[in-house]
């Protein structure tokens, strides 16, 4: 079986560390399955240009990479000051609206967010960049609400607020989300990370813009604040799959149960048979170090554990100084960590259709044949996403397609090989092609039995088979 094989995927954020054609290339030969593009800081001209050097990297090296585009959704920063702000413990400080000024009397800072002093009661906790400094509200008007400091530190431009548990009136698709998606359909995204999805409506608005562009971009929901948690089965329902956003999540709720919503995501997806990613600070100190803590190295092999689809880096490869490392580690973690994960089959999931039903069937053949896989073959990526949420350990799922974006959607689900190929109009001459390909690229032996999913005709009718096929 090839190099390649693993069942964990692993996405790399871009930015400028990794985002050269030769590093890109190094990238996509170490083992990024997808590349994210996070839009909270790029124009519509990187995008093009990014997704211009990815699809060449890939072509050069010959292995795919699908590409994410991460919108913000409904994101409060705040605006740019001349020099950072330093507020100590028991200062006061104030946010005003754009269209206001500022008070004068205390240091303050403007907000890009119209509706915050409504949004805000007198108690509300106000977090500053990434949680670093905390504050509360003690008073406000229509156009400021004015802050105790209760954590001190300093304010730069562009910081990011957080309002645990506060329900911002802002839409879930913002007018920079569409612009931004518009330029990112263009170039050919195949996923959509949305951030802060509160309630499944979220999912439908997206999903209706993306058909009003033509594009068939699966989404994927970050989880990242309370409503998300709290609405997270009709979230997983309406969505392809979910993220689950540390970096926010871990600010909006109490962090010492960040472990257990982490769980709670990832369970709701098995059962739904919706992928899964784990995202942020899975190698943060990897920004800056050549070598992962130990902390680090268990909370990669949690996931792992977990059997989440896919693991995620940040900062590691947008500005870190070890990008290429840092894959090579989840790598690392990944193939260390795999074989000692428990080779039950997924029984949360619920499977509805007799077809679906019988995927499990052939997911405890290829196990119990042992050294096998199973080869599947689907234009809608169905099937295979299926079959990856029914975590086979052990069981590479070989996923053939016809259709160019749903081959390069099908390197999210856990366990999925991709490959586009034609199909035949023979269904018996579309098999021997798939497995004379997997011979050919040294992905099965010959010898290997594998269990095939795949249409027939019988009697003029198309039906569903599980076959046994040896590879010859
Ligand atoms: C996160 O908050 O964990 C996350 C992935 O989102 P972003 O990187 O956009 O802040």
């Amino acid at each position: 079986m090839s190099d390649y094989f693993r069942h964990t995927k692993i996405i790399a954020t871009l930015g400028p560390a990794t985002e050269s054609k030769e590093m890109l290339a190094k990238l996509i030969t170490a083992g990024v399955d997808i590349l994210r593009l996070n839009m909270a800081h790029a124009s519509h001209q990187w995008v093009k240009d990014a997704m211009w050097f990815i699809r060449e990297a890939s072509s050069e090296v010959g292995r795919h990479v699908a590409v994410m585009m991460d919108v913000k959704g409904p994101e409060i920063r705040t605006g740019v000051v001349d020099s950072p702000i330093e507020v100590k413990t028991g200062d006061r400080f104030e946010f005003h609206i754009e269209s206001a000024t500022a008070t004068g009397d205390v240091p303050a800072v403007s907000v890009n967010y119209p509706g915050l002093p409504n949004d805000l009661e007198v108690g509300t906790t106000v977090l500053v960049d990434s949680g670093i400094i905390r504050m509360r509200v003690f008073e406000k008007d229509d156009s400021r609400v004015r802050c105790e400091v209760l954590t001190p530190g300093k304010i730069g431009s562009k910081r990011h607020l957080n309002l645990p548990g506060v329900y911002v009136n802002l839409p879930s698709l913002t007018k920079k989300d569409e612009d931004d998606l518009a330029a990112g359909v263009e170039v050919g995204i195949d996923f959509v990370a949305l951030s802060f999805v509160r309630q499944a409506e979220d999912i439908r608005i997206l999903r209706r813009y993306l058909d009003k562009l033509g594009s068939s971009a699966k989404i994927i929901a970050k989880i990242e604040d309370q409503a998300g948690v709290r609405n997270m089965e009709e979230i997983i329902r309406e969505a392809d799959g979910v993220m689950v956003a540390r970096g926010d999540l871990g600010i909006e709720i109490d962090y010492h149960k960040l472990p257990l919503v982490q769980t709670d995501l990832v369970h709701a997806c098995q059962a739904e048979g919706k992928p899964v990613i784990i995202a942020t600070h899975l190698l943060e100190t990897m920004i800056h170090s050549p070598m992962p803590t130990r902390a680090e190295i268990s909370d990669i092999s949690n996931a792992i554990r977990e059997q989440a689809d896919a693991i995620m880096l940040s900062g590691e490869t947008t500005t870190g100084a070890y990008p290429l490392e840092s894959v090579q580690v989840m790598k690392n973690i990944i193939q260390s960590i795999e074989p000692s994960v428990g080779g039950d089959i997924n029984r949360k999931i619920k499977l509805h259709e007799p077809k679906a039903k019988m995927l499990r069937s052939a997911a405890v053949l290829a196990q119990e044949l042992g050294k096998s896989g199973i080869v599947v073959f689907t234009r809608s990526g169905f099937l295979a996403y299926v079959l990856g949420a029914l975590r086979a350990r052990g069981v590479p799922i070989y996923a053939f397609t016809d259709v160019q974006p749903i081959f390069r959607q099908l390197l999210l689900p856990w366990g999925v090989e991709p490959f586009l190929i034609k199909f035949s109009d023979d269904p018996e001459q579309t098999i021997l092609d798939a497995l004379d390909y997997l011979k050919r690229k040294k992905w099965v032996d010959p010898g290997t039995w594998l269990v095939v999913i795949t249409n027939a005709l019988a009697n003029d009718k198309i039906v569903d088979t599980l076959q046994l096929r040896e590879v010859e």
